[in-house]
């Protein structure tokens, strides 16, 4: 068989070369950000946490009042099938579901009949393995929670987009956003956490709960490690011993600079390591991986 090695799609009930998925301009999704999605990443040829995606995809769908014609089941098996078209055995896997196009003039949302799309293509990383991430502390707030929830895996990214451009003006590679009270809240597609004195923290409200910030907290606790859910200032993140961002695109990236201030003398430290070991472990393991049927 041949594979579409740049990445295959599922749009309008069939698997196309990822080239070949295009959408309508009218699709409020493009239109107005109004979508959900969600992202899987495979390993060695398996999906990571995927009924945990999966769960999180369906509860964001239901928020929002969208929904789409398949079981679970059924969406396991799209996915496969767009991952097995790939032939990648590491990919990052998306799975999209858009408002669509109202009623011919209509503005009415109800109107609208929701579009799902998936796609396979191969891993994207934050930042590349080995060289640790230099943070910028952005001054722009998230979106506020009560407007848009971050619970809910979501589009809004001009606020994420804009503080990438600052970080990049300040010799960053990314940045993250902070809250109207000045705590540290997410970056774009990733969670963050401090170690301080070997006690871990990160924000607990006002992000997306990512299934690698889970991870990482079921880790720590198996591991003996404190961890406090609570706010993270920009001049605590910057003192810290160590820092790390969570995200299905990369798994446990280190931050070995925040801002001007060098982090753990810019390596890696030893409590990062131990938990980013430990997190690629877990992808061989059948309880938190499913293998494809390439
Ligand atoms: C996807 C995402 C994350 C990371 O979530 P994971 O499930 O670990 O991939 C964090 N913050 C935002 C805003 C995201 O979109």
């Amino acid at each position: 068989m041949k594979h579409y090695t740049n990445g295959a799609a599922f749009i309008d009930q069939e698997i196309v070369p990822i080239s070949e998925a295009k959408i309508s301009i009218l699709d409020w999704g493009f239109l107005h950000s109004d979508a959900t999605y969600d992202v899987v990443h495979v390993w060695r040829g398996r999906f990571f946490r995927l009924n945990d995606h999966m769960e999180r995809f369906y509860s964001s769908m239901e928020k929002l009042n969208m929904a789409i014609p398949y079981t679970r089941k059924e969406l396991h098996s799209i996915l496969s099938s767009c991952v097995k078209a790939s032939g990648l055995r590491e990919a990052y896997v998306e799975m999209i579901t858009t408002r669509g196009l109202p009623e011919p003039g209509s503005r009415d949302p109800r109107t609208c009949t929701n579009q799902f799309f998936a796609f396979a293509i191969p891993f994207i990383w934050i930042t590349k393995p080995q060289n640790g991430l230099h943070l910028i502390v952005s001054e722009r707030q998230r979106i506020p929670a009560e407007s848009v929830d971050p619970v809910i895996k979501n589009y809004h990214w001009l606020d994420f987009v804009m503080g990438q451009f600052e970080a990049f003006e300040r010799g960053g590679e990314t940045a993250v956003l902070i809250d109207s009270q000045g705590n540290i809240k997410e970056g774009p597609g990733f969670n963050i956490f401090s170690i301080k004195d070997s006690v871990l923290k990160t924000p607990a409200k006002g992000v997306l709960q990512g299934i690698t910030r889970k991870t990482v907290l079921e880790l720590a606790t198996e591991n003996g490690f404190t961890v406090i859910h609570g706010n993270l200032k920009p001049e605590e993140a910057r003192s810290s011993d160590e820092a790390f961002a969570t995200s299905t695109a990369g798994g446990i990236i280190p931050i070995t600079k925040i801002d001007d201030q060098i982090i753990n003398g810019g390596i890696i430290g030893p409590i990062t390591k131990t938990l980013h070991d430990s997190y690629w472990k877990l992808h061989d393991e059948p309880k938190y991986s499913a293998a494809i049927n390439y």
